[in-house]
């Protein structure tokens, strides 16, 4: 009988497990079990890290951990945009790239600099319409960036036959994960080249934390994207990488019970008559409602809530509501009246009342 190798016993551990099982110190008597936060500008010279900038131990034990459950090496990064930008930044001056019409603002923000700075030409999609994506993949197509769920507007592309039909044309493919979490989609197993996050949500998952990832299984774009941080240095403070890992290891059971939530308040507010229309996309924790009479009442309500609290940003273990289309920098094509909930994991009737409740208001 072959002996079981130590590598093959971690692939065949599902992600709840993995989850929890690595990014740790060697199992030796007196190791702490935690990788301790390692406050260090430099290294004693011959070893692979160096100096500061180049890398840490607390960032590799978090990077471990997400790279296993994408499926890729993993790079931490500053925030969530200081990836997305580093990624976005090996375009070349003059490339094509095929983006969701809806997505994180702040990446739209960069595709805008890049396209005015660099002459990259941009071409605006619908990602849930995949004949509309496939027909926008030509040949001088460079780079397909992906979000599925998008941000806010929650369409979801057909991550796998669309990255089968970018790869035709020669186009790498970028996925932000952020909303599903790779618990719940792996791009990279469905054909994408990288993936990136915003672990400031999810996966840190309690408010307290900015941090990026990047993912790839690719060898050539984890040495570019490793390069950039390097002399770049939007690289994430030790104490960010330390607690994002320590939210990250009950990403599972957070996910589990905010999806539920989720479930629940989404059957209630399809019910509801001051609610036009509810967008979920059938998993994750995110849900947008839009609200009978347009931004006034969707401000009313978003001010009327005493449990959810009325705050940008996602994932994190508390409740939290906004009307995206306050800020300027939002597409035109979203809705006014879109309030974009996200879903924590307090007690769904308590959920439920305070919403309800704040809903009832915009009904005057
Ligand atoms: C928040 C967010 C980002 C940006 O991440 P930061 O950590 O805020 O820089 C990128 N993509 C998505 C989908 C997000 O929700």
């Amino acid at each position: 009988m072959a002996a079981v190798t130590a590598h093959d016993a971690t692939r065949a551990l599902s992600s709840s497990t993995l989850t929890v099982k690595l990014g740790r110190p060697r199992g030796e008597p007196d190791q702490p079990l935690n990788e301790p936060l390692v406050m260090a500008s430099t290294y004693v010279a011959g070893g692979d890290l160096e100096y500061g900038r180049y890398g840490n131990q607390t960032w590799r034990a978090f990077e471990d951990v997400v790279g296993a459950l994408e499926g890729g090496r993993a790079l931490s990064f500053a925030s969530g945009m200081a990836a997305i930008a580093t990624v976005l930044d090996l375009v070349a001056p003059g490339e094509t790239v095929v983006a969701p019409r809806h997505c994180y603002q702040g990446t739209l923000a960069h595709l805008a600099t890049l396209a005015q700075r660099d002459g990259i030409k941009v071409v605006a999609v619908d990602v849930d319409d995949t004949a509309q994506v496939q027909a926008a993949l030509v040949d001088d197509v460079a780079l397909l960036w992906l979000e599925s769920p998008t941000n806010p507007a929650l369409e979801v592309a057909d991550i796998a036959t669309l990255c089968h039909s970018a790869h035709g044309v020669g186009a790498r493919v970028v996925v932000d994960n952020t909303f599903a979490t790779p618990l719940v989609q792996r791009p990279l197993t469905l054909g994408a080249d990288v993936v990136v996050h915003s672990g400031t949500k999810y996966i840190s998952g309690h408010s307290d934390v900015m941090i990026g990832l990047v993912v790839t299984s690719d060898d050539e774009i984890y040495g570019a994207v490793d390069g950039a941080r390097r002399t770049r240095g939007a690289i994430p403070g030790t104490l960010e990488a330390w607690l994002a890992l320590r939210g990250l290891r009950t990403l599972h059971l957070r996910v589990e019970r905010a999806h539920a939530n989720a479930a629940a308040l989404v059957a209630r507010l399809d019910e509801h008559p001051a609610v036009e229309r509810v967008r979920y996309p059938g998993f994750g924790a995110i849900i947008a409602v839009e609200v009978a009479g347009g931004a006034a009442a969707a401000d009313l309500f978003t001010r009327s809530t005493s449990l959810w609290v009325h705050a940008t940003s996602l994932g994190g273990v508390e409740s939290s509501l906004e009307r995206r289309r306050r800020w300027a920098g939002e597409p035109r094509t979203i809705p006014e009246s879109l309030v974009r909930l996200s879903v924590g994991i307090e007690d769904v009737e308590d959920l439920w009342h305070d919403l309800s409740g704040a809903l009832d208001q915009t009904l005057g």
